[in-house]
């Protein structure tokens, strides 16, 4: 079957805007503010871009959430789900029974991960995903007769999603305040954040200093009593924080001494965004577990997993006894299905090439041309992701730069003008940043700068008018 590709039907977008603020709770909203304001409809998209109810159309630098890797509007993966559906909708993978799309996908995930990951775990998001991390990794230590050794290391700032135990794993204070977390048995240290915390030492230096906290508080907890430690290769939600390249090793040398599980949490890093498929790769990682999502699918249906390693998969297979824990849409056939497709789109036009080759080098070089704006403190990039930090004096030394105070909400003010003059770029405090699709362009990209660019001069005016910069 062939699906045409439709255009949605006219309608009034101030009653769509009504329903919505009356019956719609949306995801980390102010539910209050949203009712008065009324939410943007999206209703279509295409390549790079999406378009509005008011027929605006604009370049989605944010690839969703950090997902749509393929671009919008795949026919072809339309086509997999739909074929999938009329063949086999639903079937779960309890009581011995698997189906063909799952065993395919993991076969496949497994051929392109680094080597000594030969299973995976199906969830149905990324948050389910560090769940099963939580619960796999006090399995493995049960298992191998350690019952004490049960709390995991994670960083301030992290996110690992909004279940009860990935918000625990996640470092975001505001998470935290809302419902008692973290559970018991999860703790945190410091993000290796070089702009806000590494004053008066080098980059290297500074990378060095934020790993000695992990084994400061591994001695602290006692290493008899740590599982695990988990982090973002990169941190996404926590503001594109891209680490200096001593860091990762350090990491893993002090996981190593201590007998540390690690888990890298790739959902936003991994299928290709950071120009490998796994972004472990890039960073001199040795993971013993990989959170993936959001780019296995680019988001055209929920689906989430855990490449697990060989350390940790021997021992669960070997001591055998069950696993109590799964989902109803654990391997579901559709999302495989759907994932399939993804990835031999991913393969077949080199994304994962591209990015870590010219796309990924052109949008460095065009991301960093933005460092002359006045506005502009910082500007880096890794892969499909990048960042700038809106400082209100620059400084040639980025510690000595003059920042706004939180309080003025600079980074909204400055997104509002992004999406006025059509592009998407996500605000964390004063830090502006994207990850477009992997299929992105030099046209596209260039197209993207200057809107980027325009907005800057934009948000520079409206501050100055505000007598704020
Ligand atoms: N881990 C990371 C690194 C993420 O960025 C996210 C989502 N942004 C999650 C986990 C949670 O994934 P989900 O929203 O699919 O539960």
């Amino acid at each position: 079957a062939t699906l045409a590709k439709t255009q949605p039907a006219a309608f009034d977008t101030r009653a769509v805007q009504q329903r919505d603020s009356a019956h719609y709770l949306h995801p980390f909203t102010d539910h209050k503010s949203l009712g008065e304001r009324g939410a943007r409809v999206i209703v279509r998209g295409d390549g790079v871009h999406i378009w509005d109810s008011e027929g605006k159309q604009i370049i989605d630098a944010m690839s969703g959430l950090w997902c749509v890797n393929v671009g919008y509007g795949r026919t072809s993966i339309s086509e997999a789900v739909y074929k999938q559906m009329e063949t086999l909708p639903f079937y779960n993978s309890f009581f011995n029974t698997t189906n063909l799309p799952a065993v395919e996908l993991a076969t496949k995930l497994v051929s392109l991960a680094p080597a000594g990951f030969n299973h995976v775990f199906f969830t149905g998001s990324g948050s389910e995903a560090n769940d099963t991390n939580v619960r796999m990794v006090r399995r493995y230590w049960d298992l191998m007769g350690y019952k004490d050794r049960h709390t995991i290391i994670s960083r301030h700032n992290a996110y690992h999603g909004s279940t009860v135990a990935g918000a625990s794993l996640s470092g975001m204070e505001g998470m935290h305040a809302q419902g008692g977390l973290p559970i018991p048995g999860i703790v945190h240290i410091g993000q290796p954040n070089y702009v806000a915390s590494g004053r008066g030492m080098s980059e290297d230096a500074f990378g060095l200093e934020a790993a000695s906290w992990l084994e400061k508080k591994i001695l602290e907890v006692g290493p008899d009593k740590v599982a695990a430690f988990i982090g973002e290769p990169v941190q996404g939600a926590g503001g594109v924080i891209i680490p200096p390249a001593t860091y990762w090793p350090e990491i893993q040398r002090i996981c190593d001494m201590y007998g540390v599980l690690l888990i890298a949490d790739e959902v936003i890093c991994g299928f290709g965004r950071l120009g490998k498929w796994f972004a472990s790769e890039r960073f001199g990682m040795r993971p013993d577990l990989i959170t993936f999502a959001k780019g296995v699918t680019s988001g055209y249906v929920p689906l989430g997993g855990v490449m697990v390693g060989e350390r940790v998969a021997n021992v669960l297979i070997e001591k055998g006894g069950d696993f109590n824990h799964g989902f109803t849409y654990s391997g579901h056939p559709v999302a495989c299905a759907a994932a399939l497709e993804n990835i031999r789109i991913i393969e077949q036009e080199q994304l994962v090439e591209k990015v870590g080759g010219a796309s990924g080098a052109y949008l460095a070089e065009r991301f960093a041309s933005l460092r002359d704006h006045p506005l502009v403190g910082h500007a880096d990039s890794c892969g499909f992701v990048a960042g700038l930090n809106l400082v209100k004096n620059k400084a040639d030394a980025v510690h000595d730069c003059e920042l706004f105070d939180p309080e003025l909400g600079v980074g909204m003010v400055c997104r509002s003008f992004m999406f006025a003059n059509g592009v998407i770029m996500r605000a964390v405090g004063e830090r502006m940043i994207i990850a477009p699709p992997l299929v992105m362009n030099h046209t596209q990209i260039n197209d993207m700068i200057s809107l980027i660019r325009r907005s800057l001069d934009d948000t520079l005016q409206e501050l100055q008018r505000r007598g704020w910069s």
